[in-house]
C-alpha cells in the first residue's frame, strides 16, 4: 500500500511558497510564468533533507505525474476554479499507477492552492480566453534506478506552478465561431493501448508522443486498432465527439468509452456528458439553448470509416474536441491516409462552449465553479 502524503502535518519550514527568482523571466514569445510556486515535499523518513539525485525516478524512469487546471476571474473579479477537486482525484489515480505517495486530503490540497491563487490574484487576467493556468506536478526524488525493493517511492515532491495565458495561440484562434481545428490522423505512432498507461496523466505519456506532430495541424488525432479498423482515441490533449443523426430521430453525442483505459478520463468530456444527459431528461439546472431534448450521449468506439461514411451519407453532423485548454472546440478537417476529411459545421458546439466557459467565468452560476 502506498503511504499517505500528509499536507498540513509538513512543518511551515517544508511547505511553501516561493517566490520564482527574478531572472525567471521567459525569453519572448515564451509562456510568461506566475510569480509564486507551491512547493511540498515529502519523505518517507520524515525531516530529511531532499534533493535531486541524478539517479532519481523522476529523471531516469520518467516516474512523474501531472495535473492541468485554469484560474478564471470573473467580471466582478473574483477567481473561479472548476471542478478542483475532479482534478485532484484523477492526480491521485496517475500517483498511484506510478508508485507515488497519494493519500493527501484533496480538500486541503484545494485549499494551499486557493493560497497560492490568492497570491497571484493581481496577475489572474480578465476577458474571454484569458485565465491563469495552473500546473500540479508530482515526482519520485528519491533513487529510482536498478531493482527496487519495493515499488513505492521513499522521497517524492508535489509541486504547483502557474503560467498565463492571455487568449493568443491555437486556443484563441480555435474560439472563432465557425472555424474549426485542423487534425492529423497518426498511424506512426500509438499514444496508448489496452492496459497501457493512456487514461493516466503521466509525463511519459506526452514527452513520447510531442514528435508525431505535423506542422499545419492543431494536433495528431490518436488512433488504435483493432480487427482491421483505426478508432479514435482522443487528439493531443483532448477527448473527441462526433455528433451523429441517429435512425430513430435522435441527434447522439457520440464519444470513446472509458472502459479499456485508452483515453485520459477528461473532466470536461464528463461534464458535458453530465449536461447532455441533464438536458436530455428535461431536469437541466443549465439550459442547452437550441439542443434538441431528443438527444443521447453515447460511449463507444468510433471507426474512421465510420467517420468518412458518415460524412458521404449526411449523418455526421459535426465534430468536437474537448479539454481544459480547448474548453469545446470545433474540428473542421481530418487528414487521414493522405486525404483530408471536411467535417460538417454544428453550431451547437458553439452553444455547449459558450455554457461550460460561462460556468467556468461564474456567468452562470453553478455548483461546478469553485470559488477561490
Ligand atoms: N486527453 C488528454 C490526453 C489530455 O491531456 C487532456 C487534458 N487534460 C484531456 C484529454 C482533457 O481532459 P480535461 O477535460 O480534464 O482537461
Amino acid at each position: 500500500m502506498s503511504p499517505a502524503y500528509p499536507l498540513a502535518s509538513l512543518s511551515s519550514s517544508n511547505l511553501f511558497f516561493s517566490p520564482l527568482p527574478p531572472n525567471h523571466e521567459p525569453p519572448a514569445g515564451k509562456a510568461n510564468h506566475g510569480r509564486y510556486m507551491l512547493t511540498i515535499p515529502w519523505s518517507a523518513a520524515s525531516g530529511h533533507e531532499l534533493a535531486f539525485d541524478p539517479l532519481s525516478g523522476v529523471l531516469q524512469y520518467a516516474v512523474t505525474c501531472f495535473e492541468g487546471m485554469k484560474c478564471y476571474k470573473t467580471d466582478q473579479g473574483d477567481l473561479r476554479l472548476f471542478r478542483p477537486e475532479k482534478n485532484f482525484d484523477r492526480f491521485k489515480r496517475s500517483a498511484a499507477r506510478l508508485g507515488l505517495p497519494n493519500k493527501w486530503d484533496n480538500a486541503e490540497l484545494v485549499d494551499l492552492l486557493c493560497k497560492l491563487l490568492a497570491l497571484e490574484a493581481p496577475l489572474v487576467p480578465t476577458g474571454d480566453g484569458s485565465n491563469l493556468y495552473i500546473r500540479p506536478t508530482l515526482l519520485e526524488t528519491s533513487e529510482g534506478y536498478g531493482i527496487k525493493e519495493t515499488a513505492f517511492a521513499s522521497e517524492a515532491l508535489l509541486y504547483v506552478v502557474t503560467t498565463l495565458n492571455l487568449g493568443k495561440g491555437l486556443y484563441a484562434s480555435s474560439e472563432a465561431p465557425g472555424k474549426g481545428i485542423r487534425l492529423d490522423a497518426c498511424r506512426d505512432y500509438i499514444r496508448a493501448w489496452p492496459g497501457g498507461t493512456g487514461s493516466y496523466k503521466l509525463g511519459a505519456n506526452y514527452g513520447t508522443v510531442s514528435v508525431a506532430k505535423k506542422p499545419g495541424f492543431a494536433m495528431s488525432l490518436w488512433l488504435h486498432s483493432h480487427d482491421g479498423e483505426d478508432y479514435l482515441s482522443e487528439a493531443g490533449a483532448m477527448n473527441v465527439w462526433i455528433i451523429k443523426q441517429a435512425a430513430d430521430g435522435y441527434l447522439e453525442f457520440i464519444t470513446m468509452g472509458l472502459d479499456n483505459g485508452i483515453v485520459l478520463p477528461g473532466i470536461t468530456r464528463e461534464s458535458l456528458i453530465e449536461l447532455l444527459n441533464d438536458h436530455a431528461s428535461g431536469k437541466s439546472s443549465v439550459p442547452l439553448p437550441g439542443l434538441p431534448t431528443k438527444l443521447r450521449v453515447v460511449e463507444r468506439d468510433i471507426s474512421m470509416s465510420e467517420i468518412v461514411t458518415s460524412i458521404e451519407d449526411g449523418s455526421l453532423k459535426g465534430m468536437f474536441g474537448c479539454g481544459t485548454g480547448v474548453v469545446v472546440v470545433q474540428i473542421g478537417e481530418i487528414q487521414y491516409q493522405d486525404k483530408i476529411h471536411k467535417i460538417p459545421h454544428n453550431p451547437l458546439i458553439q452553444i455547449l462552449r459558450d455554457t461550460v466557459t460561462g460556468i467556468q467565468r461564474g456567468k452562470i452560476e453553478h455548483p461546478w465553479s469553485h470559488k477561490v
